[in-house]
């Protein structure tokens, strides 16, 4: 997947936080005034041990010391339960953005990429904002404004020493110069390796059928097996460079302490300053522990975090469809009139030309055979229909105007798809049903059911319409699957129904009953359907052959049987046979 990252991440991380920041600000504080008021504990603690003499205030002490410590942890909890709140938020923003994009993908984007690697994306990258957005930032402004403070009290106690101090941080510096961009590619290396390891196992429990049917589990295991270790050197190579870092700003300080000791020292000694001084220096140096530990830590996260937002913005780069579902309603209902004129068409430009030039015109109504041998390009044709994919050159029309001056959502709209080997979604037979046609009504299913001959299916089964089908559920045979998906694009009332092979599993009488539903529907929608049995063609108001990437002839049955010499070949031989399992689809 191409890298383009068209924003640096930390203007990504703050966007993302930004509609959060007043809760964020809040979780911070009240972070921070625990912090505070932890330091106020030893001052009633003195006062405690005063009062032991007394004898007099202690009940009251230890009472206000409860109160302290209660109130205190109190606002702790709150405070950090709004900083997990604010990073869950934040990762739920990040998933939505994701998904709204994803589901707007451009086929040939999804062509370029595995689902399961932009699963990955979803699930796991997007948790790894979660710390790096609140957590980390609310510790990077506090352990900035903790340094800065703390190095502007020893300015005032030393100025020379401090230069001395600051040599040594400048050091510190440099060593995470270098080490700070090994953790970000070992980080990357890590979310890649992850969804390199769901999309291998997407692979193989997607086709577990496959994979036992040709014994292939030990194989896959391997490969996931691979996927996992690299993600496990990924961390590790990570968690290297991030202990180096982590101990590189406490070395630092250690080292400058030597220093400071040694040159205190002489300073002390020659009268520049008094030993009082050298030692409240000293004390300040180990202040810029905590802090520099801190800062050191989230500038790690921030790489990790950064990982994560360029996989995350790979995907926000993907050509995606503009989102005009709420037009989606066809208006008219008449049969439309479908028209290639000189398509050329490639599926991407490092593939060869699969249209050269496809030129038909379809009236309103009727049925279309398309046929010819597999490859021929026959699915490109409806593809192109359903605009999947965009042709390199000539037009479609559909009622002689070019399909680009429809929005998606009104041209799809308009059309009944039908994909080869299409699926049936798990979830209930109605859900399936209603797919394409959410408001359909009981009238209009009870007809579609009883024109794909599926009643007798479904009151044979357990639930009826409500039973759960597909994963999980009732497994329906590859006929059955079929008749479920006309029945879906039927209940569209599409002005255009695209049917891809839809009777290459049905049985001889199944078959004829799905000849007379394409006739019937015939008489109010043009359709098209790319067929290989006689049957089916011959009962076709009009033949296009197609060969590699060409029409070469359309006509009747009797007019291409003496005219195409191709046809007449598909017609005798077994492309076209009439038998139930003769037929190449
Ligand atoms: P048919 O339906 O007539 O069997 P298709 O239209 O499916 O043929 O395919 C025509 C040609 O385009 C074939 O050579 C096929 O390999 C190629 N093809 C089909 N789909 C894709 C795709 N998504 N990406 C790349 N090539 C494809
Ligand atoms: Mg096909």
């Amino acid at each position: 997947m191409s890298t383009q990252t068209s924003q640096p991440a930390w203007r990504v991380l703050l966007g993302y936080v930004r509609p959060f920041r007043s809760v964020l600000v809040l979780g911070g504080v009240l972070s921070l005034a625990t912090a505070a008021a932890g330091l106020a504990l030893p001052l009633v603690v003195r006062e405690l041990i005063e009062g032991f003499g007394s004898g007099a205030e202690i009940s009251g002490l230890l009472l206000v010391m409860t109160l302290l410590v209660l109130t205190n942890a109190a606002i702790g909890a709150f405070g950090s339960f709004l900083l997990e709140r604010t990073a869950e938020s934040v990762v739920l923003a990040a998933r939505r953005q994701l998904v709204s994009r994803l589901l707007w993908l451009r086929i040939p984007a999804l062509d370029e990429t595995e689902p399961g690697d932009l699963m990955s994306r979803v699930s796991a990258d997007t948790t790894l904002l979660r710390e790096v957005s609140t957590q980390s930032l609310v510790s990077a402004v506090t352990s900035s404004l903790t340094l800065v403070a703390t190095v502007t009290m020893m300015a005032l106690l030393d100025p020379v020493l401090l230069l001395v101090t600051l040599a040594a941080l400048g050091l510190a510096q440099v060593v995470l110069g270098v080490v700070v961009p090994r953790i970000s590619r070992a980080a990357k290396v890590a979310q890649e390796s992850v969804g390199t390891m769901s999309a291998a196992l997407e692979r193989a429990l997607g086709n577990l059928r496959t994979v036992k049917a040709s014994t292939a589990e030990q194989r896959e295991r391997d490969r996931l097996h691979d996927a996992a270790l690299e993600a496990w050197r990924g961390g590790v190579q990570a968690a290297k460079w991030q202990a180096v870092a982590g101990n590189t700003a406490g070395l630092a300080i250690q080292l400058s302490f030597i220093v400071v000791l040694g040159l205190g020292g002489a300073r002390v000694v020659s009268g520049a300053i008094d030993v009082a001084t050298l030692v409240a220096f000293l004390l300040y140096l180990y202040y810029l522990m905590p802090p520099m530990r801190e800062l050191a830590h989230v500038a790690t996260q921030y790489q990790v975090g950064a990982a994560a937002v360029a996989r995350i913005q790979e995907v926000e780069s993907l050509p995606a469809e503009p989102d005009e579902s709420a037009a989606a309603t066809a208006v008219e209902t008449t049969p439309a009139a479908v028209a290639f004129e000189q398509v050329h068409f490639r599926y991407s430009a490092d593939l060869p030309e699969v249209h050269h030039g496809v030129t038909f015109a379809i009236p309103p109504g009727g049925m279309t055979a398309f046929v010819g041998p597999s490859g021929a390009g026959k699915t490109t044709v409806f593809s192109l229909i359903e605009r999947f994919y965009e042709p390199e050159s000539g037009r479609i029309l559909i009622d002689g105007t070019d399909v680009h001056s429809w929005s998606l959502a009104e041209l799809r709209a308009a059309i009944g798809y039908v994909e080869q080997d299409a699926p049936v979604l798990s979830g209930t037979l109605r859900d399936n049903l209603l797919f394409a046609a959410p408001r359909a009504s009981d009238a209009d299913l009870d007809q579609v059911l009883a024109v794909t001959r599926l009643e007798a299916m479904i009151s044979r089964l357990p639930d009826g319409l409500d039973t759960v089908v597909g994963h999980r559920g009732v497994k329906l045979s590859g006929g059955e699957r079929q008749r479920v998906a006309i029945a879906r694009a039927l209940l569209r009332r599409p002005r255009l129904l695209l049917l891809d092979e839809v009777t290459s599993q049905l049985d001889a009488v199944n078959e004829a009953a799905l000849r007379e539903t394409i006739a019937e529907a015939a008489r109010t929608t043009t359709v098209l359907v790319v067929a290989h049995r006689l049957s089916t063609v011959t009962m076709a108001d009009r033949i296009v052959v197609m060969d590699t990437g060409q029409v070469r002839a359309v006509g009747t049955h009797t007019e291409l049987v003496a005219a195409d010499p191709l046809y007449a070949e598909l017609a005798t031989t077994q492309l076209l046979a009439n038998t139930d399992n003769g037929g190449i689809a």
